[in-house]
C-alpha cells in the first residue's frame, strides 16, 4: 500500500549548540575581574571614608604620669622620627620617616596610642627620610601646626605634606634660630639653622635644644660636623648666643642626644660631644641599611665620651621618661 502523502515525518532532531570552550573562559576571566573590581573599588572607598588609622589598631603604650615629660624615639627604620610629650600633654613630632607602608603603618599605630591633648610637627629638613611620613600624619590627626624647613623641595614626599597641611587648613610657620615651642619650663627651642644663608640640605635641618623636668635634650636632626663646628664656635663666643627669651639654652648640659644623621662618620665631631657629653646618646637608624649606620667610628667617639648608645635598629623604640630632674629609658619593641 502506498503511503499517505501527507503523513507526518519523523521529526528531524535540532543539531545540538555546541559549548565553546574559548567563550567559557572568557565569561570565567570577565566574572573574576568583575568581583576584583567591586573588591578594589569597596576598599578605595573604605580607605577614603575611613581615617586611616581607625583601620590600624594603635600600640598599646603605658600612660604617662602626672607632670611628667616624655621623649619618643619611633623606629621609622633608616630616618627618623621623635616625639616630645610636654607635661600639659601638648605633644610635637619631630619628622615621621620614610613614607613607607611599613613605617608609616607602625607611625600611626604609635601615635594612636598616646592621649594627645594637641599635636604640632616640625619638618627638620625636607629629606625623605624624614618627611616622608608626614603627610600620611596629617592626614590623620588634627594637626594644629607644622613647622617647615628652611629650604623647600619639589619631591613627592615634601609636596604631599604641604598639600596636606593646606587642605586641612594647618597653620604653617617656617622654624629657623630662637623659634621656641612648648610651655613654660618645658620647651623645644631651634638652635639652627639660620634664616637666611643656607644652601646644603642636611645642615640646614632643624636642631632642637630640649628642657623639662629638670633634663635636657638634644636632637641633632642631620646635621654635619661642618654645622657642629660652627655651633660650638658661636657657643664659645658666647654662651648666651642661643637663648630665646625664656627658652634657656645650655649646651654643656645635654642628657639625652638624638645623635646627628643616623650616627654617620661625618656628623658627631669629637669636640662637639666633647662639648655636650651627653648621658645617652639616641641612634635613629635601619636594621642592615645600605648606608652602614652608625658608623663605627661615631660609636667609638660616642664611647669615648661616656654615653650609653641606644640604637633603634637594635632595640626597637625608646620611651624615656623625664621626671623631677631625672629620667628612665625604656625600649618599648612594639614593631
Ligand atoms: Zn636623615
Amino acid at each position: 500500500m502506498e503511503e499517505h502523502a501527507n503523513a507526518p515525518s519523523e521529526p528531524t532532531p535540532l543539531p545540538r549548540k555546541k559549548k565553546d570552550p574559548d567563550r567559557k573562559a572568557l565569561i570565567k576571566h570577565l566574572t573574576i575581574a568583575g568581583v576584583s573590581a567591586v573588591l578594589v573599588l569597596a576598599i578605595a572607598l573604605l580607605f577614603y571614608f575611613l581615617p586611616f588609622r581607625e583601620l590600624l589598631p594603635a600600640y598599646a603604650i603605658p600612660a604617662r604620669g602626672e607632670g611628667e615629660m616624655r621623649l619618643h624615639f619611633i623606629d621609622v627604620g633608616e630616618g627618623d622620627a621623635t616625639l616630645i610629650e610636654f607635661p600639659s600633654g601638648n605633644c610635637l613630632l619631630i619628622d615621621g620617616g620614610d613614607g613607607s607602608l611599613e613605617n608609616t603603618n607602625h607611625l600611626i599605630r604609635y601615635l594612636g596610642g598616646l592621649e594627645m591633648k594637641s599635636l604640632s610637627v616640625v619638618s627638620s629638613h625636607a629629606d625623605a627620610d624624614h618627611c616622608g611620613g608626614l603627610q600620611s600624619v596629617i592626614e590623620n590627626f588634627p594637626v594644629e601646626k607644622l613647622y617647615l624647613p628652611v629650604l623647600p623641595s619639589d619631591t613627592g614626599s615634601y609636596l604631599g605634606m604641604v598639600e596636606a597641611a593646606e587642605q586641612r587648613g594647618v597653620e604653617t610657620e617656617t622654624l629657623t634660630r630662637y623659634g621656641c615651642i612648648g610651655e613654660e619650663g618645658a620647651y623645644a627651642v631651634c638652635i639652627s639653622p639660620y634664616s637666611a644663608g643656607e644652601e646644603e640640605s642636611n645642615d640646614s635641618s632643624a636642631v632642637l635644644y630640649v628642657r623639662g623636668c629638670g633634663v635636657n635634650a638634644l636632637l641633632g636632626a642631620d646635621i654635619s660636623s661642618a654645622r657642629e663646628r660652627r655651633l660650638l664656635g658661636e657657643w664659645d663666643l658666647d654662651n648666651e648666643i642661643f637663648n630665646s627669651g625664656n627658652c634657656e639654652v645650655d649646651l654643656r648640659d645635654v642628657d639625652i642626644l638624638r645623635v646627628s644623621h643616623h650616627g654617620s662618620a661625618s656628623s658627631s665631631a669629637a669636640e662637639w660631644l666633647q662639648l655636650i657629653d651627653p648621658e645617652v646618646a639616641v641612634i635613629s637608624c635601619g636594621r642592615d641599611n645600605d648606608y652602614a649606620h652608625p658608623a663605627e667610628e661615631t660609636i667609638a667617639r660616642l664611647t669615648e665620651c661616656g654615653a650609653n648608645i641606644l640604637r633603634l635598629d637594635e632595640v626597637g623604640d625608646v620611651l624615656i621618661t623625664l621626671h623631677d630632674g631625672s629620667y628612665i629609658a625604656q625600649p618599648l619593641n612594639l614593631k
